[in-house]
């Protein structure tokens, strides 16, 4: 009988999943709560803006093209845009059941459904991680993600002039982005020195020769900034923002190399729209429900996977940013080898064995990334007792610490309790890791999450819809 796979997330690795499935002889169903395919790399504006060149701003359109193309028109592919994975529930030995809700996700009419596949794939993504400093819950800060979706998917400028800062290369194409879309860009602030960025760069220098393309790509940034008179400064970084009611000034200073302000170097900027990121965290929610064992700690975690993207669970892959931040050719290359295996494919396929190197190359780069764009472990010194760390339930950096040398001392989950962090409506997804990191909780992070996609009641109290296949949906 054709094995059936089901595929969350079709952006990279979701992609190439449903692709090294159905090229294993597999059933497909590729499920996403976007409207379109392609991810955060290749967010498209929806098909009803009836964009002429939906591809300007991005890299390798193209080859997304075929790919999305070859997936989506297979006939053993089944397409699930805005079809949300809120729940996985353990089943035996096997793979879980998966808890989908299909529909429009503010609609009123989104319909409960429930697959039952002989193996599953994640492929959920990440999202982009920011260190709290004061002000930054002003309206016109965003993280760097944020500004990019909105030129990516919606043809908006988060605002105008925009200073952009953080860590990693991501800034860069976040720049770009926004100077093609006639934003002007103040600068681009690196907050690592240049002696950190240039020895993770420059270490092994032979092991860039298989990374041509991503040297080239940042060589076009560089250009592009160039061309624009856009400032590109390591060592420095926002450390405030200021405003009547919105971000009106950054507050810029220069950086020992563990992130420790150099005194007196503090300037402001005015800005209209203030772009900040410290790299990506993964969406851990689906592999933690579906029993997976993480790596790493509460700081840094991901889904742990086998030569060949097996998760510890039976039946359960795992593809892209889930398993370590690599970026898209990395994720996609993953995505073929996790669905190939899925589908049941032979592991010792020529294809396969250049499709690891190819995975463990990029996988390689990243490393050198991770090393020159790491997170500097003074940057602490930023807050005031006063600086909201949680913003859903607007727990301030002193409230934290008081509750942690008080009652809760010692134990980070009664921290958490006491002062409601990370307990809001984002369940700890932007919080997480800098509570974590705050109170010294190399265990915790908060991915455990039953319910991944808000659902309402109304929704849970119907019975799921029968499909035709009613070994997917009878329940
Ligand atoms: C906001 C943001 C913007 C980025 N922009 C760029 C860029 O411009 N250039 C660049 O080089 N890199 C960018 N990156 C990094 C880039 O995302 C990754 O390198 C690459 O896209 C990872 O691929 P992926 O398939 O693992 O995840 P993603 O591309 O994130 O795809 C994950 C998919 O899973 C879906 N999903 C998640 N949870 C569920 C669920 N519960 N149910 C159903 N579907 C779900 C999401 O809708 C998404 O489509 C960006 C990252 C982020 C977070």
């Amino acid at each position: 009988m054709t094995r059936h796979v089901v595929v969350v997330g079709a952006g990279p690795a979701g992609l190439g999943a449903a692709a090294g499935a159905l090229r294993a002889g597999a059933r497909v169903t590729l499920v996403d709560a976007a409207e379109e395919p392609g991810g955060q790399y290749h967010r498209a504006p929806p098909a009803a803006f009836g964009a002429a060149r939906p591809g300007r701003p991005h890299h390798r359109w193209r080859g997304f093209e075929r790919l999305r193309d070859r997936v989506l028109g297979h006939p053993r592919c089944d397409w699930w845009p805005e079809s949300a994975v809120w729940s996985l529930e353990r089943a035996g030995q096997g793979p879980p059941h998966v808890h989908v809700l299909r529909g429009e996700a503010d609609g009123a009419e989104r319909e409960r459904h429930v697959l039952r596949p002989d193996a599953l794939v994640l492929a959920p993504g990440a999202h982009d991680r920011v260190l709290p400093f004061p002000g930054w819950e002003l309206p016109g800060v965003c993280t760097a993600g944020a500004a990019q979706a909105l030129v990516k998917g919606e043809r908006l400028v988060i605002g105008d002039p925009v200073l952009i800062a953080g860590s990693g290369p991501f800034l860069l194409p976040v720049a770009a982005s926004l100077l093609e879309a006639g934003a002007t860009v103040l600068g681009v602030l690196e907050a690592n020195t240049a002696a950190t960025v240039a020895r993770g760069w420059a270490a092994r220098p032979w092991g860039l020769a298989p990374e041509a393309g991503k040297a080239g790509e940042l060589a076009g940034y560089a250009g592009l900034l160039a061309r624009h008179r856009v400032p590109y400064r390591t060592g420095r970084a926002v450390i405030g923002a200021r405003g009547d009611g919105r971000v009106e000034e950054a507050v810029t200073a220069r950086l020992h190399r563990d992130w420790s302000v150099v005194p007196g170097t503090e300037r402001t900027v005015a800005v209209d729209a203030l772009c900040v990121t410290h790299g990506f965290s993964p969406q851990l929610e689906l592999p933690v429900a579906a029993g997976c064992r993480l790596r790493g700690d509460a700081r840094a975690a991901f889904t742990e996977v086998d030569a060949g993207q097996r998760t510890t669970v039976p039946g359960v892959y795992a593809a892209g940013e889930i398993t370590g931040i690599a970026g898209a050719p990395a994720a996609r290359a993953e995505g073929l080898l996790a669905g190939w295996a899925a589908g049941g494919g032979d592991p010792g396929d020529r294809a396969a064995a250049a499709l690891r190197r190819r995975r463990d190359q990029a996988r390689a780069f990243a490393r050198r990334l991770a090393a020159a764009h790491l997170i500097g472990a003074a940057w602490p010194g930023w807050l005031r007792p006063d600086t909201i760390v949680c913003r859903c339930e607007e727990t301030a950096y002193g409230t934290l610490l008081r509750a942690a040398e008080g009652t809760a001392a010692g134990s980070p989950r009664a921290v958490r309790l006491a002062t409601r962090a990370g307990l809001g409506p984002c369940q700890a997804r932007v919080c997480g890791p800098t509570a974590a990191e705050l109170l010294g909780d190399r265990a915790g992070g908060g991915h455990h999450r039953p319910v991944a996609q808000p659902i309402r009641l109304g929704e849970l109290a119907n019975p799921p819809v029968e499909d035709p296949d009613k070994k997917e949906s009878a329940r």
